[in-house]
């Protein structure tokens, strides 16, 4: 049976050796050894990083997921365990998700016959870039699944602190990108060009419609223009323009909509001007939506191990990849705490280890309940 302190000692060594999204070849290693240690099944799948272990026996089954991957920043906290890996460091605290779930694979393994269903297991590469998730459900692994379960660590919640909300609970977070290429000239003679200062001008303006004119009272949005260039000097016509923002959504058809506006709007300056606008537009992780009925349960659950639950009013502008599964299952998805006095993404970020008090409890009951209904 797995120790409280197996589990921190993977999370240290996690922690000690980060790898950034796509590159966890190392993490992959040692999450199957430890896994092949203590004789969980690890499927054969075409993953580069990142594998989906499997406990249980039956057709039902759940899934449970955690990220594996660390960040391009240089850890600032001293431990005897703080990352060997210069410039990266498990800041967003997937080293604790990866434990918490280990620790939870474990427990499951220990009353393998009790389970009346099978468990997945997803070890998640490139969560920070915003589709590992992808990777995942790109297997078929997921074909079939009642529902995935996932968490996030929150440090500005103590120990012991569980949160959550029904419906949609993170954000989407798009970004875009304008090139306008005109034609440069004189500053004399204007007829000899085509100004893309004039276009990106327009293209501010316009775009500024889409959330007032194109979205009813009811949809959320924002859309920012966050950086123009163009120009650099005061007597040339420039040749080209640049333009980039974000646009965060919380539902798939607005986040459409202003995507295909984005584009539509483009393409009528480009011909009205007789200049050429490049779009580009970048799906970073969708919305995360949780299931109702699941959502229910898993409060129940929470407050059953232990917990303080707190039923949050409206949802994070963050994002999380998590929405790759929830995009297409019933999906469930809270944030516990973890207390540091420093945020996710800080280089002072230090996440409390007594989270592992309650939170495997919490995803064992959770499983249990879904598969023997
Ligand atoms: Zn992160
Ligand atoms: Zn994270």
């Amino acid at each position: 049976m797995v120790q409280y302190q197996d589990i921190v000692q993977w999370r240290r060594t996690f922690h000690q050796y980060p790898e950034l999204s796509e590159n966890e070849y190392e993490t992959t290693q040692r999450l199957k050894h430890i896994l092949e240690e203590h004789n969980v099944h690890v499927l054969d799948l075409p993953l580069k990083t990142g594998l989906v272990a499997e406990v249980g026996q039956g057709d039902t089954f759940v899934a449970l997921r955690t990220d594996i991957d660390a960040l391009p920043i240089d850890e600032q906290v001293t431990h005897d365990f703080t990352s060997q890996n210069e410039g990266v460091m498990h800041a967003c605290g997937h080293d604790i998700h990866m434990a918490t779930i280990l620790a939870t694979t474990m427990k499951l393994k220990a009353h393998e016959d009790e389970l009346n269903g099978r468990v997945r297991i997803l070890f998640q590469p490139a969560e920070e870039l915003g589709y590992g998730a992808s990777y995942i459900t790109e297997t078929n692994v997921l074909d079939g699944v009642k529902a995935v379960l996932g968490f996030h660590n929150y440090p500005s919640m103590k120990v012991g602190e569980y949160a959550i909300k029904p419906g949609v609970l993170t954000s989407a977070v798009d970004r875009f990108e304008f090139k306008i290429k005109g034609k440069g000239a004189h500053a004399a003679k204007p007829e000899q060009g085509n100004d893309p200062v004039i276009v990106l001008g327009q293209l501010i303006t316009s775009i500024q419609s889409i959330v007032s004119r194109n979205l009813s009272a009811f949809d959320d949005a924002v859309l920012t223009i966050g950086e123009v260039s163009s120009g650099s000097t005061w007597n040339v016509i420039a040749d080209q323009a640049y333009m980039q923002g974000t646009v965060r959504t919380f539902d798939e058809e607005v986040r459409t909509k202003i995507k295909h506006r984005l584009n539509t709007i483009a393409d009528g300056l480009a011909q009205t001007f007789d200049v050429d606008i490049d779009v580009s537009y970048d799906y970073l992780p969708g919305a995360v939506v949780n299931d109702d009925e699941l959502t229910d349960r898993a409060v129940n659950v929470a407050k059953a191990v232990g917990y303080d639950v707190t039923m949050l009013d409206e949802p994070l502008t963050i994002g999380e990849d998590f929405s790759g599964y929830s995009k297409h299952y019933p999906s469930v998805f809270a944030l516990i705490g973890s207390q540091s006095d420093y945020d996710l993404h800080h280089p002072k970020y230090d996440a409390d280890e007594r989270i592992f008090e309650l939170a495997p409890d919490y995803f064992v009951t959770l499983i249990h309940q879904l598969l023997d209904d």
